[in-house]
């Protein structure tokens, strides 16, 4: 019997004695206690009479034992569903209600809490803490490590994954067996992993990012990573001489910048850094290079997705791009209304197809419908251009382009010019309803401490630089912009928190 995505992780694993994960307290997990702690995980599922198919959800603390309940479901047949911790009782219920779990894996601390909703949705409920205790650990204990992998096609389903809700409720997207190790196998080889490769593992587990690409490709190439509980900079300064490369979001490589032993010699060892799920400001980019000699390598991609785009391993590194359409991957620029193909370095919106492309939104079929072109072509929302050497940009997204006076303004112009202004941090354009101009063009600023930067000063600097249907209204300061789990900016909260500024 065949196991799709399993059987390549089976047989890319370098031998049972091979370190997989080792924690940040020195513990280490070889790759056979993988393959034992995963069978006894996928027996325990199977007692609780899990069938193909079936959804398994999971709100658990980061830890090894959480990564290898996502593996014991490969095995089982199931469905992985992993929940951001951070999600309150209500937004679990919206969750329980639409995915309908068979199983359910909560922390010990909201177990009582989340009882009745489990049962509401009929899903048996089980815990799982951030040591790796709890009612899912302890039936698993002492059953058999040889499991008989239920059989699975490329495209029967392996997880559903929502999205990270910057731009409104999360949406379950159903991601195969494939999908899931086509990219895997192209990023592994378009980043040259390897088993000598030891991966800095500090992203959470319920993205994309730290469950797919980050743990994904380190099977694949049979790797090993060091499992950081979440991100920070004194630990991950700490743990970078173990390691040989990092993924992180943007906020990783700001916060890292800032660090004092971040220098050429604490990174001399390092192979290479990996940057995505929001976008890196060039500034980032080059305070990083400045201390240390590494150009971060930034790539692109969506919950829907997988890895669609990334700047080359060998070959320039460009900041502000990501890169080229991962092999096997197409991608293409359209006009958003006629859906016709643009030429280089037009903008338009960003379309990709692929065996990393998801097989649609769950119980959403008419979502789905109306996010795919007839020619299979997915529609990601993304803006961006292809230039003449075919490196793509990320404009920003079509739910944040700003018309104003019947003129189309990407925000992304506007914040580089402020970004780049004395006394910055860092700045979110948004448009806002506007009486005369449909939308007016609106700048949220974060200062620097102490800065005199002011909104008349804003406005005088752009006055030069932009054309004038792109210049703010109004420009508003803030102490931080409101992000989210995966540090990206949400315009939703600026656009609902301002939406009366011209009223
Ligand atoms: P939702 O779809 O629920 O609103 P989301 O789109 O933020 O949330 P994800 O699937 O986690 O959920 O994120 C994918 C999006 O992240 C992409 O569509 C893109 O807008 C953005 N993104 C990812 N990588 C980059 C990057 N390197 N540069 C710019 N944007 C990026
Ligand atoms: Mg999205």
């Amino acid at each position: 019997m065949t196991n799709h995505l399993f059987d390549a992780l089976r047989a890319a694993a370098p031998g049972a004695e091979a370190v997989f994960i080792e924690t940040a307290d020195g513990a280490a997990i070889s790759y056979g206690d993988l393959l034992a702690r995963t069978a006894q995980l996928a027996h325990a599922l199977a007692s609780f009479g899990v069938a193909p198919g079936d959804r398994v959800a999971a709100q658990v603390e980061k830890s090894a034992q959480g990564l290898m309940l996502y593996l014991a479901c490969v095995r089982a047949g199931a469905v992985y569903l992993p929940l951001n911790p951070g999600y309150t009782s209500a937004e679990i219920d919206y969750f329980l209600g639409d995915a309908e779990p068979a199983v359910f894996v909560v922390g010990p601390e909201a177990e009582r809490a989340l009882a009745p909703i489990a049962a509401r949705h009929g899903a048996r409920l089980e815990t799982l803490d951030a040591d790796g205790q709890g009612s899912m650990a302890a039936a698993a204990d002492g059953l058999p490590t040889r499991f008989d992998d239920v059989a699975r096609g490329p495209d029967d389903l392996a997880a559903i994954l929502y999205t990270s809700g910057t731009t409104g409720r999360s949406k379950g997207a159903m991601l195969s067996h494939d999908n899931l190790l086509s990219n895997a196998l192209a990023l592994k080889d378009f980043w040259r992993f390897t088993a000598a490769d030891r991966l800095l593992h500090a992203l959470p587990l319920f993205h994309t990012h730290g469950l797919f690409v980050a743990t994904n490709t380190a099977l694949v190439a049979g790797a090993s990573m060091i499992l950081l509980p979440k991100f920070d900079a004194d630990r991950v300064m700490a743990l970078l001489p173990r390691a040989t490369t990092l993924m992180g979001v943007p906020t990783f490589y700001v916060r890292l910048a800032q660090h004092p032993s971040l220098t050429r010699e604490t990174t001399a060892h390092m192979r290479l850094f990996v940057s995505g799920s929001a976008p890196l400001l060039a500034e980032t980019h080059r305070a990083f290079e400045a201390k240390t000699g590494h150009r971060i390598l930034e790539r692109y991609g969506m919950t829907e997705t997988n890895m669609i785009t990334s700047n080359p391993y060998e070959g320039e590194r460009i900041a502000g791009a990501v890169g080229f359409p991962l092999p096997g991957v197409s991608l293409r620029v359209v006009d958003p209304a006629s859906g016709s193909p643009l030429g280089p370095d037009e903008v338009g919106m960003i379309e990709v197809k692929g065996p990393n492309v998801f097989k649609g939104y769950w119980r959403m079929p008419e979502k789905t419908r109306a996010e795919f072109r007839d020619d299979g072509f997915f529609v990601t929302g993304d803006l961006g251009r292809v230039d003449q050497r075919g490196y793509v940009s990320i404009v920003g997204r079509g739910k944040d382009l700003v018309i104003s006076g019947g003129y189309n303004v990407y925000p992304k112009e506007v914040e580089a010019e402020i970004d780049a202004l004395d006394g910055v941090v860092e700045s979110a354009v948004i448009g806002l309803a506007h009486r005369d101009f449909g939308e007016g063009v609106t700048a949220v600023v974060v200062r620097e401490a102490g800065a005199a930067i002011d909104e008349a000063g804003v406005l005088a600097a752009l006055a030069g630089r932009l054309a004038r249907y792109k210049q703010p209204k109004r420009v508003l300061f803030v102490d931080e912009l409101p992000r989210n789990a995966m540090g990206k900016v949400q315009k939703n909260a600026l656009r609902e928190r301002y939406a009366d500024l011209y009223a």
